[in-house]
């Protein structure tokens, strides 16, 4: 684990919470990374994770996203998320409670939602412990899955990215272009849809066989195997399955000349790959700007769920993603750099009205 105080200090962090259950099995890490905007949202992933300390360091990048990701779409809402250690075999309606009780413990602190390995199912386990669980079946008043609304999201700054870069202010301008999909789960078969209806050529991959020769098939996709992704002849690269895929091995081979996709945590070490990809002049649309449809939809079930009023607020992710490129291009500086930029005026304006009690006074 190292040392977990030098851990959080240095990220930022509030809060860490270790929650174990040896009756349920329950291994998992809550962290809460800033609620100055709001109390701490974020998904909870399930994953084998090989150490704790590979655990800890994935909630810590993690939450601290979410504070980003809301702060630039403009929401009031804080940052967190939570990992829980374990095979998604091992799943159950025990382990979710038993998790349900610890996010009920922090009484509106962190609010949780799906990420990797977690279904709508998940999540209504989860509430019947608590009510600080977003994206719960329409049984419990949810909004369901949010994975299509971030495939809208990711799908709008892709758009707003292929505009900046070929000029072509209006039109279909993804028809025609060849994009790459990795991972084709919730957010990435979504996107899919989404991209063929426009007229975009895909190549795909995903490390569950089975699902990506289906979706090939089903969407006339070129199917590649999944360390072949990266260096697809394509105009437009979208990881959507897990983080830290731009690093020293994939960058060198990418040919894509933007990359938009909808998994956090992209870049494996945030500076040093940002520069790297700007040397290749390959435009990186910074990932919690574009994939914050998720939150965007989580929030809108918070406050009385609409989805015209979610999938209209998610559009809004059109003119954040060319607002962040834009500076970034007029300040010589990374889209990773302009969107920090962005996240941290929001956050300084809203320091010391912090409204977190408004929220856990409910
Ligand atoms: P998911 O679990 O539904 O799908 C992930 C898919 O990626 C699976 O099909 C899996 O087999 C595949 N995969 C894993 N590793 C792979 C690899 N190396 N190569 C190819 N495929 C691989 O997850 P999701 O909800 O679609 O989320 C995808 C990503 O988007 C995650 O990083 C998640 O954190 C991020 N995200 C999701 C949401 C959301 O609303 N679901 C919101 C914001 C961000």
């Amino acid at each position: 684990m190292g040392n977990v105080f030098e851990n959080i200090t240095q990220l930022g962090h509030e809060q860490l919470v270790f929650c174990g259950d040896p009756d349920s099995g329950l291994k998992a890490i809550i962290g809460i990374h800033d609620t100055t905007l709001g109390p701490a949202l974020g998904g909870t992933r399930l994953w084998p994770y090989h150490t704790e300390d590979e655990a800890l360091q994935d909630v810590l990048r993690l939450s601290r996203g979410m504070t980003f990701k809301a702060a630039c779409a403009g929401i009031p809402l804080g940052g967190g998320k939570a990992v829980i250690i374990a095979r998604p075999e091992h799943k159950s309606e025990r382990l979710f409670r038993s998790y349900g009780r610890f996010v009920n413990s922090l009484a509106g602190r962190y609010i949780t939602a799906e990420d990797v390995n977690i279904n709508v199912q998940d999540m209504d386990a989860v509430r019947k412990e608590t009510r600080f669980v977003t994206g719960v079946s329409r049984e419990f008043g949810g909004s369901g899955n949010p994975g299509p609304v971030t495939a809208f999201g990711v799908y709008q700054g892709m758009t707003a990215a292929v505009q900046l870069h070929t000029g072509q202010a209006s039109g279909q301008v993804l028809k025609g272009l060849r994009i790459a999909v990795q991972g084709l789960g919730s957010v990435g078969l979504a996107l899919c849809k989404r991209l063929v209806a426009d007229g975009a050529q895909l190549v795909v991959s995903d490390i569950n066989r089975d699902r990506a020769q289906t979706v090939a098939r089903e969407l006339n996709a070129k199917l590649v195997a999944p360390e072949e992704i990266y260096a697809a002849d394509v105009d437009v690269f979208a990881p959507c399955a897990m983080g830290a895929i731009l690093n020293d091995t994939t960058i060198p081979q990418l040919r894509a000349k933007i990359i938009a996709g909808a998994a956090n945590n992209q870049l494996a070490d945030e500076s040093r790959h940002a520069e790297m990809l700007a040397d290749k002049h390959i435009v990186y649309c910074p990932d919690y700007v574009i994939n914050a449809g998720g939150l965007i939809n989580v929030y809108h079930e918070m406050i009385g769920y609409n989805q015209e009023n979610a999938m209209s607020q998610a559009s809004k992710i059109f003119e954040t993603t060319q607002l962040v490129l834009q500076r970034a291009r007029s300040a010589g500086i990374t889209p990773g750099q302009a969107a920090r930029a962005l996240a941290e005026e929001r956050l300084g304006a809203a320091r010391g009205l912090r409204t977190l009690n408004a929220w856990a006074g409910k």
